[in-house]
């Protein structure tokens, strides 16, 4: 499932011993493991190999130069939801025709440069944007290619911040007011409504939400046949759940074998968009251990790790293994901790009463399956600097982000004279 296996009690990353990434990087640190993504993404491919999809990773799960470019390389294409993952996606080296782009607030400027460069297909979210993306199109003498993204109103059995295909959410365009768009997609002349796009939330562990909505988005298809409206293309959204804990979700051909017939009955050509699968297991955060703290009622073990750096637990009362980096087994040293970061919040935490070996200031401890919504949800709270990212690929380790300095931190800024 992941390359962070122990070798003689210490953790490794691939043929790396991450407490050596940790000494040479310093700490906090993101570490990736190559051979994890790239697997992740090719079991996805080969689950689906029938109908051969177009796999478009999600940059919001991590946005990294360098992961972009590990899977533009073996042919995936990417999901974007704004200027700036358009930016990184070009400097990625990703061919515009391998991309699409979600949001339900598109800008004029993100717009406007979109189409400039062709990208495959705008996932629109409501008739506002449709009008205005056919506007800016007009304004270029240029046709932009168009999936509808659907609301299906589903329910995905995830955490609710993380649900996007129920009518209450601000996502997509229902059923009834998207026929009407299609029936009446003369009226706007430089769009080519040619998709239909779903993405119903995330870290869903079971098939049953995916197949409820695609059987919608079937005979939505068929009714449109109906009318003589053959559509291209379907695009499923991401939403692939891993396991953080003791979930036990579908693998990519379980998944498969339970929706390819429903694709493949559909005729068109399949997109999918993950994100959280491809990468969320394939990174570690490694944390360095600043103060043991005991009070009367608990123990505390103080990290310089915080909330800034990975804001899952914070954010979601989200579940992380953490691990120590080297460790001698010894069932009776185990006890009972809070692991907690620097920052001045009561939710700067990685873990609640969790059972840890013996840990000492100074230890090195990896907060486990942080390579999606990690990174790319950093912040500089309390002024922290952003950790740097390296990237493991066999015997070898690369710096693919540094660390951040405090000059970074007011680079931007201006004293007022
Ligand atoms: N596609 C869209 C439109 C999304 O909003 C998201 C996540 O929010 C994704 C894909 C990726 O989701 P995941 O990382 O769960 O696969």
């Amino acid at each position: 499932m992941h390359e962070f296996k122990y070798k003689n009690n210490r953790l490794y990353c691939e043929g790396v011993s991450v407490e050596k990434l940790a000494r040479k990087f310093g700490t906090p640190l993101y570490v990736y493991s190559y051979a994890t993504l790239i697997d992740h993404y090719s079991k996805l491919k080969s689950a689906f190999r029938q109908i051969n999809p177009l796999i478009c990773y999600s940059v919001k799960a991590n946005s990294n130069l360098s992961i972009l470019k590990a899977l533009v390389s073996k042919g995936a294409g990417l999901d974007i939801v704004s200027g700036g993952e358009l930016f990184r996606a070009i400097k990625a080296g990703c061919p515009a025709e391998r991309i699409v782009y979600a949001s339900v607030g598109k800008t004029d400027g993100e717009i406007r440069v979109s189409i400039k460069r062709g990208i495959l297909s705008f996932n629109v979210e409501s008739i506002a944007e449709l009008e205005n993306i056919n506007r800016i199109a007009k304004i270029f003498n240029k046709v932009a290619n168009i999936a509808i993204r659907i609301n299906p109103d589903v329910e995905p059995k995830t955490h609710k911040f993380i649900t996007t295909g129920k009518l209450t959410n601000k996502f997509g365009i229902d059923f009834n007011s998207a026929y009407e768009i299609i029936i009446q997609r003369y009226k706007f002349t430089n769009l080519n409504i040619c998709g239909l796009h779903m993405h119903i939330g995330s870290q869903i562990t079971e098939a049953d939400p995916y197949v409820a909505a695609i059987l919608k988005l079937a005979s939505f298809i068929e009714k449109l046949k109906g009318q003589g409206i053959n559509l291209k293309y379907l695009n499923i959204g991401g939403g692939l759940g891993i396991v953080y804990d003791k979930e036990n979700p579908q693998t990519a051909e379980k998944f498969a074998q339970r929706i390819l017939p429903l694709l493949k009955k559909t005729g068109l050509k399949i997109i999918m968009e993950p994100g959280r699968f491809i990468v969320g297991n394939a990174g570690i955060l490694l944390t360095k251990v600043l103060y043991i703290k005991s009070t009367p009622v608990k123990k505390f073990v103080v990290v310089d790790a915080g909330m800034n750096d990975l804001v899952r637990p914070a954010l979601y009362d989200a579940y992380h293994q953490v691990l120590p980096t080297s460790y001698v087994p010894c069932p009776s040293s185990y006890e009972k901790v809070d692991v907690v970061g620097p920052i001045c919040e009561s939710a700067d935490y990685f873990a609640k009463e969790r059972k840890l070996p013996y840990v000492l200031a100074g230890d090195y401890l990896a907060v486990m399956s942080a390579g999606a919504y990690g990174f790319s949800m950093a912040s500089n709270y309390n002024s922290r600097r952003r950790a740097a990212e390296v990237l493991v690929r066999g015997n070898k380790a690369f710096l693919i982000r540094r660390r951040e300095t405090f000059t970074d931190l007011i680079r931007d800024e201006i004293i007022e004279p």
